[in-house]
């Protein structure tokens, strides 16, 4: 690299990729310590998965006071959360609401799309283009990418053909969309799926709901919150927190450790029908501790759940459609519903069984299945993500000697701590593979990375430390952990994004295991992390 080529290119000490829920808290940890530093994001606004995912339903499915940020005062005293699971537009008011109090757009690179990071080792530093064009360097790269920010599409023949609208939920568009008195056809009934299903069901002339696998899923139990409410929660900030700190998923909802066999069926259920009334993951977070590990309690639980549904759908064939029969309830990322199963009771509603009659292509009016056409005006694609690596496999990372990360991960990702991984010094990751993000309540959890990722830096440049590198033996024995974690679930054998499985991603496909997430819990992933930063960072190489 010339003197020349260096000096087009804009230096920072820190460059934060992505402005969503952990860039926006990341940006403002950093700028109050007087670091220099910026985010650059992909997008022409901030918000991440909440600037993007704009389709009908969209929410969240965390209680809203548990989802937001922690870290204000202010904050927490002056926004009023209006549901206890708020909708998209109202979350990004949010992030814009916090964004704007401590005046973090200054900091913010949008349209700043990074396709390429290259680490120089002779300078300790990485240097990063743009899709524009642009050039930066930077000591650090703090990772700030959602684990669900890159959308996958299915590859039928002919979706290019289509005559009428299809898009992506992630990309559903900002103008609104005309629903009413159209065909709608929706592929797939993950968690999105879920939630844009059970509110344009009523909306549109005719829906078919294109369904390859059913996914479990229970009530989301939404309500308005009051002024009163809202007060009353405030009070509570502290106490909130702290219960979300001590519960494994980072919720209020904590496990039921009383022992599943401790009750009789009766008191099971009787229990169960308390729970299916609770808010959000209650029904599975508050549950028997066994559920997650003891092949029986799931059974019992799943068909609890399945008797739910066949009490919400009225045809008895469609009820049994809609019950997962390859895994068992929460053994895949729980969706939460409301009216989801009462929306097959409309006349204009049907499912279409893909596992009976497989898609065969899309036509300019429709979707061919093996069984028959059917006319479409609009195809909405709900098929989910290339989760929790893909954000980093969309930017080409190359670090010490040349290696890329895109191929140290293309088994499995491999980190230490999910902050760090080892080859790719001064990458550090808020949200990373194999940290509790993916396993648990987001925000609480990447407030917890954040923080670390924050002092970690904040500890380089107090002792002029130039680089910090995952020693990979630190990485071994990280990676050991996460799959003795997940080895001890249940849900190991399922097919989800916990496990890194995507029909549309190569690679992905059913039969390999991908170890994704930390699932030993979050307190004992602070736990962990805590000690390590204790320790002087033992694991690290800081030089
Ligand atoms: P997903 O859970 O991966 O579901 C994708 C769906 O598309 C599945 O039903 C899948 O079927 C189907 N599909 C994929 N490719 C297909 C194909 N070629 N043909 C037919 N069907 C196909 O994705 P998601 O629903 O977008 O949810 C992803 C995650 O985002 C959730 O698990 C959750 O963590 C998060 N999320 C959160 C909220 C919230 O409330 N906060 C809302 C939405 C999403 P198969 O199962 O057969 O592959």
């Amino acid at each position: 690299m010339t003197s020349d080529e260096i000096s087009t290119r804009t230096r920072h000490e820190v460059i934060v990729i992505g402005a969503g829920v952990s860039g926006i808290y990341q940006i403002k940890r950093l700028t109050d310590l007087g670091i220099d530093a910026i985010v650059l994001e992909g997008d022409d606004d901030l918000g991440g998965t909440w600037y993007r995912n704009r389709y009908p339903g969209a929410r969240f499915d965390s209680e809203s006071y548990t989802y937001g940020y922690s870290f204000s005062k202010e904050v927490l005293a002056e926004w009023h959360w209006k549901e206890r699971f708020s909708a998209q537009p109202e979350n990004l008011r949010y992030l814009n609401f916090v964004a704007d109090k401590f005046d973090l757009r200054r900091h913010m690179r949008f349209n700043s799309r990074v396709e390429q990071m290259t680490w120089h080792d002779d300078t300790s530093e990485w240097h990063l283009s743009l899709t524009s064009g642009e050039k930066y360097i930077a000591r650090f790269v703090i990772a700030s990418l959602g684990p669900l920010s890159q959308p996958t599409l299915p590859s039928y023949p002919g979706m290019d053909a289509f005559a009428g609208e299809s898009f992506h939920t992630f990309h559903w568009p900002k103008e609104p969309v005309a629903l009413e008195g159209q065909r709608v056809g929706v592929i797939g009934t993950g968690a999105t799926g879920i939630q844009v299903i059970s509110v344009i069901a009523d909306q549109v002339a005719e829906l078919k709901v294109f369904q390859r696998r059913p996914n479990w899923s229970s009530p989301l139990n939404n309500a308005a919150i009051s002024a009163d409410e809202m007060q009353a929660i405030r009070d509570r900030y502290d106490e909130i927190f702290e219960n979300c700190k001590n519960s494994p998923g980072g919720f209020e909802h904590l496990p039921d450790w009383r022992g599943f066999w401790n009750f009789t069926p009766e008191e099971r259920h009787a229990r169960w029908d308390q729970l299916y009334t609770e808010s959000g993951f209650a029904i599975l977070a508050s549950n028997f501790a066994e559920i997650f590990f003891d092949e029986k309690a799931n059974a019992e639980i799943s068909e609890y759940i399945a008797d739910r549904i066949r009490g919400r759908v009225d045809d008895p064939a469609t009820a049994e459609k809609l019950i997962p029969r390859d895994h068992g309830f929460g053994m895949q990322r729980l969706p939460l519903e409301t009216r989801y199963f009462e929306a097959y009771n409309l006349d204009h509603v049907h499912l279409v069984d893909l596992s009976e009659t497989p898609i065969d292509h899309v036509t300019a009016t429709g979707i061919q299945t093996t069984g028959e056409h059917h006319e479409l005006d609009l195809i909405v694609y709900a098929t989910g993500f290339d989760a929790i690596t893909g954000g980093y496999d969309r930017i080409n990372i190359t670090g010490v000697d040349g290696a890329t990360l895109a191929d140290k991960w293309r088994s499995s990702p491999r980190t230490f701590l999910g902050m760090l991984t080892n080859g790719f010094p001064n990458l550090l990751m808020v949200a990373g593979p194999q940290s509790a993000s993916g396993s648990t309540n987001f925000p609480r959890a990447i407030e917890t990375g954040v923080n670390w990722v924050t002092d970690l830096v904040h500890h380089a440049t107090e002792t002029g430390t130039t680089r910090i590198e995952a020693t990979a033996e630190a990485e071994d024995e990280w990676v050991d952990e996460v799959i003795r974690a997940h080895e001890r679930m249940l849900f190991r054998r399922s097919k989800g994004w916990f496990t890194g499985y995507n029909s549309n991603v190569k690679g992905h496909q059913e039969g390999t295991i991908r170890y994704q997430a930390y699932f030993g819990g979050a307190p004992q992933f602070s736990a962990r992390i805590d000690a390590c930063a204790a320790s002087g960072y033992e694991g690290l190489e800081l030089v």
